[in-house]
């Protein structure tokens, strides 16, 4: 499947387009890490933040924010990327820890650095799909802190809008062993084909006992949404405009595809997970985080 009418992104790496966001997202992670109560650790944030031109003016700690926690973008929404973090994280440990997956597949990993920070079981091995250049910039700055993975890491560059099941198999994928499959912050950004393949995909490469979080986006129309807190202090502060990097059609229903093929899936607004760990974003008005969901889907085994 490839995609070519789409946005070309793989040369721009981090300095714009949809590799920004990956950016936005350590700066949010840089941010949680520095609260004296953090939900998430994640100490190669903030160098990605200082290493890259299109961030290196970012806040990567709250009381670098002259409004700090009123601050829509660097206060509220940065918490809400710390809290999806902590709690991904604690679905990742899961499944290898409990569950038994030793294959991890993190599409879309962007600047994530759960191969680095999380302690994983001997013999995982973790594959992170992103475009080239997200992933170049990413080796730069690790190779450049001398960083060890705490697992065996395969990083894949390749578009999720092309064919990225070679890649993934050329890799050393095993679709018969247990996976953990995890698309953070990534299925609004590509088109209804490229999600709808995804999770066809997701699913055939699928043992029984793999699992895989995601998260969606519910709103009818993202527009209505146009000027929120969110979206406008995203724009105003930092340049990315998150309503025109999504794709604007209306979405598919992936946990429901899921649950026609046999898996599990249970829906979870992040506000759920702010009541469980007692911090994180609350419910405002016009609120551009009012769809967002977190989907957890479990493959039985046979
Ligand atoms: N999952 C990471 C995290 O939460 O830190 C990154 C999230 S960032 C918001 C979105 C990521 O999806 C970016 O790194 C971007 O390059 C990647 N992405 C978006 N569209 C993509 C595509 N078509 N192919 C590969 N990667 C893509």
């Amino acid at each position: 499947m490839t995609d070519t009418a789409h946005r070309s992104t793989s040369t721009e790496g981090v300095a714009g387009g949809v590799g920004l966001t990956a950016l936005l997202v350590a700066a949010a992670r840089a941010i949680e890490t520095h609260r004296h109560d953090s939900l998430a650790q994640d100490i190669y944030a903030e160098h990605f933040v200082r290493t890259a031109p299109a961030s290196a003016s970012w806040p990567v700690h709250i009381g670098q924010v002259p409004d700090g926690d009123a601050n829509p973008l660097w206060g509220r929404f940065a918490r809400y990327f710390g809290l999806r973090t902590r709690v991904l994280d604690d679905f990742l440990l899961q499944s290898v820890h409990a569950g038994g997956a030793r294959q991890v597949v993190l599409l879309g990993a962007g600047l994530d650095a759960r191969a680095f920070r999380l302690d994983w079981p001997p013999g995982c091995v973790i594959f992170e799909i992103d475009q080239e250049g997200v992933l170049a910039f990413k080796h730069e700055v690790l190779d450049g802190l001398s960083a060890t993975a705490k697992a065996t890491r395969v990083p894949i560059p390749i578009d999720l809008r092309a064919d990225w099941v070679g890649a993934l198999t050329d890799a050393g994928f095993d679709a018969a062993a247990p996976t953990a499959w995890l698309a953070e912050g990534l299925l609004f950004y590509l088109p209804i084909t490229a999600e709808t393949y995804l999770i066809d995909t997701v699913d055939r490469l699928s043992a029984g006992g793999s699992a895989l979080a995601f998260e969606v986006k519910l709103e009818k129309n993202l527009l209505d949404y146009r000027d929120s807190p969110l979206y406008v202090s995203t724009k105003d502060q930092i340049g990315i405009d998150l309503l025109t990097l999504f794709d604007g059609e209306p979405r598919p229903d992936s946990a429901g595809d899921l649950r026609s093929k046999g898996w599990s899936a249970s829906v979870h607004t992040p506000f759920d997970f702010t009541h469980r760990h007692g911090r994180g974003p609350l419910p405002e008005q016009n609120d551009a985080l009012e769809g967002n969901r977190w989907v957890f889907a479990n493959k039985p085994r046979p």
